[in-house]
């Protein structure tokens, strides 16, 4: 027999977790989006010490049928994409059908679902499946995860503090609730509330329950577009800056997505209204053509490739610049509320 042996689906999930699942914060972005796929109105988060004791994701969705659901705990399979054309002209938040897998690989996972119809729940431990019953449910799916990185030692070593855990988690929440104002967002750690958003399809009032009122009041709205980008979001007053550029968010086609170019062009428009090394608080929208982002660059889908992006970068700075301008002749209507 040669040396060279195929991994069980188990072994070759927690290969797969390590990129997918690196901290608890990665865990509530994966399950938060795979919520949003489902077209939930209502998402609620609850974590418990950080998420090392618990992680449980609640959501008004469409559900899984449960025949579906041997399926959705296997790596690779998923109900976004079909073919290779799909992979080009992504849609959904997800595609990989990695998260899971990989999430029940390292924890142990209780998914209860249902369609409106059936509903089942199943309890999945370290890849393995435990427990499968029928559950009654009104139509959505709750995914509650526990003992994170339970057998994978070297990787709970790694991790930082419960306070930075918990930061890093406040973080993902708040740029995934700026990008669906339209959904109704809570997170609750250790029954404290740290984030409600009201669902209402207002960014601003995404962007007021997150930085505060006083800051919302300081932010310009701005709106373009060229053939092929639309782009609108909100840019703080030169006046109101930040020391980093955590604080500029930026959205493509829904999906927070991290990018030094667009950020430089925000900062860009702003000419010489900033002072070097400081950033505004901004969060930019962009629309485009799917077929123009290559999002299959890493698993955790945050850094993708955008065909014409000097083009979109040009749109970006000349759109804000020429807000600025605008602002100095007529004062904003949101300045004078
Ligand atoms: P992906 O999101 O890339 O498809 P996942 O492993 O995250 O892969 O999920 C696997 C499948 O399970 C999804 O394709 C979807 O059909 C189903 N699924 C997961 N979470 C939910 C949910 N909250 N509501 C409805 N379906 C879900
Ligand atoms: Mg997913």
């Amino acid at each position: 027999m040669g040396a060279i042996h195929k991994l069980s689906p188990i072994l070759s999930n927690q290969i797969a977790a390590g990129e997918v699942v690196e901290r608890p914060a990665s865990v509530v972005k994966e399950l938060v989006e795979n919520s949003i796929d489902a077209h939930s109105t209502q998402i609620d988060v609850n974590i418990s010490d950080a998420g090392f004791k618990m992680i449980q994701v609640i959501d008004d969705g469409r559900g899984i049928d449960p025949k579906d659901l041997p399926l959705a705990f296997t790596r690779h399979a998923t109900s976004k994409i079909i073919d290779r054309r799909d992979l080009f002209n992504v849609h959904s938040l997800g595609f990989r059908g990695e998260a899971l897998p990989s999430i029940a690989s390292v924890a142990d996972v209780d998914l209860k679902t249902s369609n409106g119809t059936e509903g089942a729940e199943y309890h999945v431990r370290g890849g393995k499946l435990i427990d499968r019953k029928p559950a009654e449910l009104r139509r959505g799916t709750s995914v509650s995860v526990s003992n994170l990185f339970f057998n994978t030692p070297a990787r709970l070593k790694y991790m930082k503090t419960p306070a930075t855990e918990l930061s890093k988690i406040t973080d993902a929440m708040n740029q995934i609730a700026l990008g669906h104002p339209e959904i109704s967002f809570t997170l609750v750690h250790n029954q404290r509330e740290l984030l409600r958003t009201a669902g209402r399809n207002d960014q601003l009032q995404v962007i007021g329950g997150i930085y505060g009122a006083s800051k919302a009041h300081k932010m310009l709205s701005f709106k373009g577009a060229d053939l092929d980008f639309k782009i609108n979001g909100y840019v703080s007053l030169p006046e109101l800056t930040r020391a980093n550029r955590n604080y500029v968010v930026v959205i493509l086609n829904g999906r927070f997505v991290k990018n030094y170019s667009i950020v430089k062009a925000i900062v860009d428009g702003y000419k010489s209204k900033l002072m070097v090394g400081r950033y505004p608080i901004a969060v930019i929208n962009i629309q485009t053509d799917p077929t123009l982002v290559d999002v299959n660059v890493h698993p955790t889908k945050q850094s993708v490739r955008i065909s014409k992006e000097e083009q979109l970068c040009t749109l970006i700075t000349n759109t804000i610049a020429e807000r600025f301008l605008h602002q100095n002749l007529i004062p904003d209507v949101m300045n004078q509320q």
